[in-house]
């Protein structure tokens, strides 16, 4: 079995409430991207990342604890994310990041996200 095919064997995990609501709160409590925070960089995240990979076992998955909030760039690739960030990580006279100042940070959006209904509830 690929790991792609194992990938996808745990992908409806993706698809609970329970994720929706974890990735919101985590997203709500942990707004900035984790990685570019420790660069001092201001960045929305828009992915919740699993520190340690779940690798389907729903405990890793479901532990707030495992979560971190990240931005696409670092969250598709340490690698990726490095060079954007060696890119990105020229200083201007007042100490910003040449390319990020200009960027805005995007409100917090969670396309997907089931609607939030009023009372209710299981
Ligand atoms: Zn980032």
């Amino acid at each position: 079995m690929s790991r792609s095919d194992k990938a996808r064997e745990y992908r409806y995990l993706y698809r609970t409430k329970a994720w929706y609501a974890l990735r919101k709160r985590q997203l709500l409590g942990s707004p900035l991207c984790n990685m570019c925070n420790d660069l001092g960089l201001a960045v929305a995240a828009t992915v919740v990342d699993h520190t340690k990979p779940h690798k389907g076992d729903e405990t890793l998955f479901y532990d707030p604890a495992n979560l971190q909030s990240l931005c696409k760039p670092c969250h598709d690739g340490p690698k990726q994310s490095d060079e954007i960030l060696r890119e990105n990580f020229e200083l201007d006279d007042e100490g910003w990041p040449l390319r990020r100042r200009r960027k805005k940070v995007a409100p917090l959006k969670f396309p997907g996200a089931p609607k939030q209904r009023a009372g209710g509830g299981p």
